[in-house]
């Protein structure tokens, strides 16, 4: 019974982990897209239409993140998971707003 709710613990633990690391990718990902957007699209709102499809899709997979637990951020992933045209909008992201 001890044995049990200590990996209890340690399986919730890892659940916060998780969770706050894919949350810092969104978070870093929204900014990345509202700085590429202000610049290049002249939104009226925060970001335009297609900034914004390109941002759920981005969100989705990072929900969607097989590694889940030993998740790497996404620029040092090598399972590009992104479709093809997605992959494209992403890194133009990226090379304009990347660190
Ligand atoms: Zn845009």
């Amino acid at each position: 019974m001890g044995k049990f709710r200590r990996n209890f613990k340690i399986i919730k633990f890892a659940a916060v982990v998780i969770k706050s690391q894919i949350e810092k990718e969104k978070k870093t990902i929204e900014i990345m897209i509202q700085m590429y957007c202000r610049k290049l699209h002249n939104p009226e709102n925060q970001i335009c239409q297609s900034c914004l499809v390109l941002y759920e899709y981005a969100e989705k997979r990072l929900e969607n993140c097989q590694f889940g637990e030993n998740k790497p951020t996404c620029k040092n992933c090598h399972i590009h998971c992104y479709k093809p045209d997605m992959r494209e909008e992403i890194r133009k992201v990226m090379r304009y707003a990347g660190p």
